[in-house]
């Protein structure tokens, strides 16, 4: 034996024997002008499987395929130049609904969310020349442009009738694309002003649940917190991220970055905004923002205002993946509503599994996202509750049409953010 580690580790092996790992002439399967997911994350992977049982698409099917373990060994593959993409692994991409279940139980800390959203990108190239222009329309010009949206919005009862069934089952009936956010809100008379914050108003949450941004507003003021909504804020990404649209949504994040780059937190009522603006830097390094979700800020920084009663109501929280997963948001909300006296808060069974609606997926995916809703529904309706609270646009909608779609007694359950009800604890006047 060598007293001293001075040649190269190997060096001792048997004659024949050799390590285990790629070929020296390895190509990779990725394509070298589009994001990847890097070998350093891949490799984070042990393959031990404890993640399986907590997976949505994998539980619906019982397929390795549809598991992160089977999807990650999928993009190991590629990378290792075994396997190239083709439409067998976009589609065991696309199964996937990004709640990053696996990543919240995953013992290696596996970044799943990552990892996916570079693997999208690899896979758009394959899609059908309909699907991509359909995307790019969405996600590269009309998303990135508030005044595109809210024109969107307005336009909606006259689209309404040429969009797909799925998308009209789910998108609101009503919004509000001309109603604006006053720039500054101030705490009201007598409060003592605690400090400033950012509000991200968002494209979906403005125009489709732009009441739920104004019960925000008066909370926070009420709360002691002076609150800007930057006009120049742009929407932050997550929908192209997770859709494969890396390059926009690069943008989107260095743009919102150089908006917020002053304040001291940015408050955020959309779980799958604010989780995906917590990750900007897997963007771009620069792009760090103290972004904050808006219940765990409210519970953080305490209440300095007693909600006052609301009538005897039975409230289940719905939890968003990208609250409970991506942000370990579970406790907070519960706590703040917990305070409201009348309310009695009930727990949904099986509430940390998805609902289904994961941005697009519900569009892309209808089959699986159904099965998801309408389990979600059964689940919220068996608690006889009168109010479910979501703090997630995408939830919210998918709650309304699962609910809807039940019939009977759970049409009438009604579906809100946490913030509304204490909004109406608070009784606060509404802003002009
Ligand atoms: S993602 Fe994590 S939990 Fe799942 S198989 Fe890999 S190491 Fe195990
Ligand atoms: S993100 Fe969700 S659906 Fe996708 S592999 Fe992880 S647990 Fe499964």
């Amino acid at each position: 034996m060598t007293a001293a580690r001075d040649v190269p580790l190997g060096t001792d092996l048997p004659e024949g024997a050799r390590f285990i790992g790629r070929e020296a002439d390895f190509v990779s399967g990725w394509r070298v002008d589009l994001d990847a997911p890097t070998d350093a994350d891949l490799n984070t992977c042990v393959a031990c499987g404890l993640c399986l049982p907590h997976c949505p698409t994998y539980r619906l099917t019982g397929e390795e395929s549809a598991s992160p373990r089977g999807r990650i060994a999928a993009m190991r593959a590629v990378s290792d130049g075994t396997a190239v993409v083709d439409d067998t692994f976009r589609s065991f991409m696309d199964l996937c609904l990004v709640c990053r279940a696996c990543e919240d139980v995953c013992p290696s800390h596996v970044r799943f969310g990552r990892m996916m959203e570079r693997a999208r990108t690899q896979v758009e190239p394959l899609r059908s020349r309909r699907a991509r222009i359909a995307r790019w329309l969405g996600l590269d010009v009309v998303l990135p442009r508030p005044w595109l949206v809210r024109t969107a919005a307005a336009f909606q009862p006259i689209a309404r009738p040429f969009l797909p069934r799925r998308m009209r089952a789910i998108l609101p009936r009503r919004a509000a694309p001309f109603r604006r956010l006053p720039a500054v809100t101030e705490p009201p008379a007598g409060v003592a002003v605690r400090g400033t914050v950012a509000l991200l108003s968002g494209c979906v949450q403005d125009s489709w649940f732009h009441e739920v941004n104004q019960a925000t507003l008066r909370v926070l003021a009420r709360n002691g917190w002076r609150v800007t909504v930057p006009r120049a804020q742009r929407c932050c990404g997550a929908l192209a991220a997770h859709n494969g649209r890396l390059r926009v949504a690069r943008r989107l994040a260095r743009s919102n970055a150089r908006v917020f780059a002053q304040a001291d937190a940015v408050i955020v009522n959309a779980a799958g905004c604010g989780a995906h603006m917590q990750s900007y830097t897997d963007l771009d390094e620069t792009a760090r923002l103290p972004v904050r979700d808006l219940m765990g800020f409210l519970h953080d920084e305490g209440l300095v205002a007693e909600p006052g009663p609301l009538p005897t109501t039975r409230v289940a929280y719905h939890d968003a993946c990208h609250a409970l997963r991506a942000q370990g948001i579970r406790g907070q909300p519960r706590a703040v509503l917990g305070r409201i006296p009348g309310i009695e808060l009930v727990e949904i069974p099986g509430g940390d599994r998805c609902c289904g609606a994961a941005g697009l997926y519900n569009v892309t995916e209808p089959e699986m996202s159904g099965r998801l809703m309408r389990a979600k529904a059964e689940a919220v309706a068996s608690t006889r509750v009168n109010v479910v609270a979501s703090a997630n646009p995408g939830c919210s909608m998918q709650l309304v049409a699962g609910l809807r779609a039940l019939g009977q007694n759970a049409e009438g359950i009604e579906v809100v953010h946490p913030v509304e009800l204490l909004d109406r604890a608070y009784g606060v006047p509404a802003l002009r």
